[in-house]
């Protein structure tokens, strides 16, 4: 047996509506099977039409309470449930780790990193100012505009960071005054529902966020449609995310959807931080990140020593059961993703390019989802690498020869969410910055970087909207104006 799959014994988890812990109504369930052990690590309710519309209809009794929440209050209960998450850092990254696969130090850093992500949020709420001008069509008019919540936000996540990206959504459409209805990756719930014992340990009030496990094209599907929604916060594919916005209607939507990011190494840059780079943003969390250096196109005048330097770099990685402790990279979270960084593979192969790390499973390991570090050289443009996001540990290598044709290539799959460039000198950083079609360039940093203030979103295929910070107050509320003729009062005697 694995080490570490003593504390993965099955248990029994449950859905969190109104308040309570509760069952699927007809009682059904599914596992959720930890992809470095091959053990079952849990069963959760498996969630139907009925129990999605159901916690739809608890958030919205909850929706005056939300509404009217003060907001020292709102800010006192984000506080309290960053502090139940600081309780049990460790616990929880066991459990994540165990459910996704990626190495503990990363589970430990991603849990870590949900509780800033709250804190930040609660004091951009207590600094949320909103516009106000004097009338110029009317004199005397005074214009004030005031934030107000949707009132029902559901909120679907994806299963590659199931601490962050829930840490983006759940509390902070609280925070704005919703009730809320979170239905996480059915991959990887044991981490939401961690979220949710934090979330209820904080004494929230009942029904404001609720959480129903189970699929997304029976509970998501609903939750989408169902009328009495009034906005969504999506992460998840882009095809997913062309699903939601066709059956949403007018919901209010933000849709944070898949990356494709390139990283653009110039023939003047510096190869030890490049291959750093390189190295962190294809294979940290096993690449499954919208995020990830999805491409790297290198310079043709510099391209034989970063490749070198790259080789070497992975052939020391220690790929691994993720509570081992020299572990850098953990399984694929699943087959389907195994199967299609496979499919990449052997159609760049076939296309001419070379493997020259990796390119296979990892033999002799508790499942057959571990795969190596991989580096796929002169793979040409027209191959699925750089046309289709592949989600996993792979570090294809594009060669170009000047600017323009860099910018053509990262820009013409149409996905826009984060892209980097290599370089020393910062008037060729800001013209890419201005060229590069992304919601974030990243100048000597890999394309895998954010922070907790950044107006955080894709362009074109990769979303609609921006959260973090303020802006995820700003995407979960309308401002309503209030207009007051303040000529029309009485003048005091
Ligand atoms: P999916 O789109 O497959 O699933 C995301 C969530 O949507 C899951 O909870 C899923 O449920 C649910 N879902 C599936 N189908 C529907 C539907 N028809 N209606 C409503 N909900 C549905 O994405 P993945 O989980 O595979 O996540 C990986 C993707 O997420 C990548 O493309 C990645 O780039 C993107 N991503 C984007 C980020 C960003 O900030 N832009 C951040 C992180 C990831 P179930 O699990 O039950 O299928």
């Amino acid at each position: 047996m694995a080490k570490g799959t003593k504390s993965a014994a099955k248990r029994a988890f449950k859905m969190y509506i109104d308040g309570k812990w509760v069952d699927s109504e007809d009682g059904g369930t599914f596992d959720v099977v930890s992809p470095a052990s091959g053990q079952v690590l849990g069963s959760f309710p498996k969630g139907t039409a009925d129990d999605a519309k159901a916690a739809v209809e608890a958030a919205v009794r909850a929706q005056d309470a939300a509404r009217t929440m003060p907001i020292k209050e709102r800010a006192r209960l984000g506080v309290r449930i960053a502090e139940e998450i600081h309780r049990n850092i460790k616990e929880y990254a066991v459990d994540c780790s165990l459910e996704h696969g990626k190495p503990l130090r990363e589970s430990i850093a991603e849990v870590e990193d949900a509780i800033p992500n709250i804190q930040w949020q609660v004091e951009d709420l207590k600094r949320w100012d909103s516009p106000a001008q004097e009338g110029f069509s009317k004199e005397n008019v005074l214009y004030m505009s005031l934030h107000e919540p949707l009132g029902t936000v559901v909120t679907i996540t994806p299963w590659n960071f199931p601490w962050v990206l829930p840490a983006e959504f759940v509390v902070q459409a609280m925070l704005a005054g919703n009730s809320v209805v979170f239905k996480p990756a059915s991959n990887t719930p044991i981490s939401a529902v961690h979220l949710m014992e934090c979330i209820d340990k904080a004494r929230v009030p009942p029904g404001i966020i609720n959480m129903v496990t189970g699929p997304g094209g029976e509970v998501g599907t609903t939750l989408v449609e169902h009328p009495l929604v009034d906005g969504i916060g999506f992460t998840g594919e882009t095809t997913t995310g062309l699903d939601i916005a066709k059956r949403a209607g007018l919901k209010k939507l933000t849709l944070e959807l898949g990356g494709l990011g390139p990283l653009i190494i110039m023939d003047d840059a510096k190869v030890e931080p490049a291959v750093e780079d390189i190295a962190f943003g294809c294979f940290t969390t096993t690449g499954h990140c919208c995020v990830a250096n999805e491409r790297i196109f290198v310079h043709e005048e510099i391209h034989d020593k970063v490749v070198k330097a790259l080789v070497d770099r992975v052939k020391k990685m220690r790929v691994g059961f993720p509570l081992d402790a020299e572990t850098d990279m953990g399984p694929i979270n699943n087959r389907s993703t195994l199967l299609k960084v496979e499919r990449h593979v052997a159609d760049a192969v076939k296309r001419g390019a070379k493997v020259v790390a990796g390119g296979k499973r990892v033999p002799g390991m508790p499942t057959d989802l571990y795969y190596y570090p991989t580096v796929v050289d002169d793979v040409p443009p027209e191959a699925l690498f750089n046309t289709a996001e592949t989600f996993g540990p792979t570090a294809p290598i594009l060669r170009f020869s000047d600017l323009d044709e860099a910018i053509e290539m990262a820009n013409a799959p149409r996905y826009g969410l984060s892209m980097a460039i290599h370089t020393a000198n910062l008037r060729v950083a800001m013209e890419a910055a201005k060229r590069l079609k992304a919601g974030q360039i990243c100048i000597n940093e890999p394309v895998y970087s954010w922070d907790y203030f950044n107006p955080w979103g894709g362009f074109r295929n990769s979303g609609l909207g921006r959260i973090a910070g303020r802006w995820s107050l700003d995407a979960f509320s309308e401002l309503k104006t209030v207009m007051f003729n303040v000529g029309r009062s009485p003048w005091p005697d």
